[in-house]
């Protein structure tokens, strides 16, 4: 299946799409061709019978507002955000999900009159997916997150408030790992990736940065893994590969990518719009394949 990217600037002077019944949405982002959300979009669709039109919209910060008043004024019903746009689409929201306003990023948008709600899916995709694929209850757990940015933050807020027993929270730039634990409050608590090897061990590491686009791998001390432990990136494919040939070679019994989280968050805006979850499992099963 091919499915087209579209630049920003295609959408100027786009007429609506009155005449026909699909529904329109798109994934904004840069960069954004190689993303897999049109794919996974267009097979809930098909399995619940929703006829829908998904694609892919490369849009940096400056062109990302006038690229959605477009979309908006062409049809389109809603939104995924991704990188670099979460903040951003937060800030251009008319209202907010509680869970949005709290890790202050938007990675799911719905047209609600003439403006834009909020919400943000990435934490209830992660929670599922580490519940649901990789057994794991992050309730009582020794977690440590790496990264401070707004997956992680949307990350730090589901695993706090799932239960964890202990979120350590260590990132390049301290100054931003201490102002999310201090939002946070307890259990968690800023690190600092000097003080790594120091810092015990945990049953789950989360890699939240996005070191792996870059192709830039973590140091891990071999004293971070729990036996047993659990080691996640957020990310996948190539990206997630430094991180979780590292965190093997540190000592992880399991170490597994952000894909599961991926389709989850998926299905999560899916249900805000269509009103239905889809079964996630052929999805992720094809992607996966
Ligand atoms: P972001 O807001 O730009 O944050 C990037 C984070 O990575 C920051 O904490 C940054 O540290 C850190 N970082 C960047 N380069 C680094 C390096 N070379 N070494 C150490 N730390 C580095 O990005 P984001 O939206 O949070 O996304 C983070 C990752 O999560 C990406 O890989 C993204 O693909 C993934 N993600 C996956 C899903 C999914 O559904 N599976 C959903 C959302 C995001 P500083 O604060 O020091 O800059």
């Amino acid at each position: 299946m091919v499915f087209e990217t579209l630049h920003a600037s295609q959408l100027k002077g786009q007429r609506p799409h009155r005449t026909d019944m699909t529904l329109h949405y798109a994934v904004f982002g840069q960069p954004i061709a190689h993303s897999l959300s049109p794919r996974i979009h267009a097979a809930f669709g098909a399995q619940l019978g929703i006829a829908l039109d998904y694609r892919a919209i490369e849009a940096g910060r400056a062109e990302f507002p006038h690229a959605l008043d477009a979309f908006a004024h062409a049809g389109g019903r809603g939104a995924n955000v991704t990188l670099p746009l979460k903040e951003d689409a937060a800030a251009l929201c008319a209202s907010l999900s509680e869970r949005a306003r709290r890790c202050g990023s938007v990675n799911t948008l719905l047209r609600e009159g003439e403006g834009w709600h909020g919400d943000s899916t990435d934490g209830a995709g992660l929670l599922r997916d580490l519940r649901e694929r990789h057994a794991l209850d992050p309730r009582d757990q020794r977690i440590l997150l790496l990264g401070a940015g707004g997956a992680a933050r949307a990350a730090a807020f589901a695993l706090a408030g799932a239960g964890a027993g202990e979120l350590a929270i260590a990132n390049r730039t301290h100054e931003r790992a201490a102002a999310l634990a201090a939002a946070l409050g307890a259990p968690a608590r800023a690190l600092a990736w000097s003080g790594l090897a120091e810092a015990g061990a945990f049953d789950l590491v989360v890699n939240a940065t996005a070191a792996g686009h870059a192709g830039a791998t973590l140091a891990l001390p071999s004293t971070l893994f729990a036996s047993d432990a659990l080691a996640y990136d957020l990310s996948y494919g190539r990206a997630a590969q430094p991180f979780l040939a590292a965190a093997r070679a540190a000592g992880a019994t399991h170490a597994v990518d952000g894909l599961g989280m991926l389709v989850e968050q998926a299905a999560e805006s899916f249900a805000l719009w269509h009103g239905r979850r889809p079964d996630t499992a052929p999805v992720y099963a094809a992607l996966r394949g």
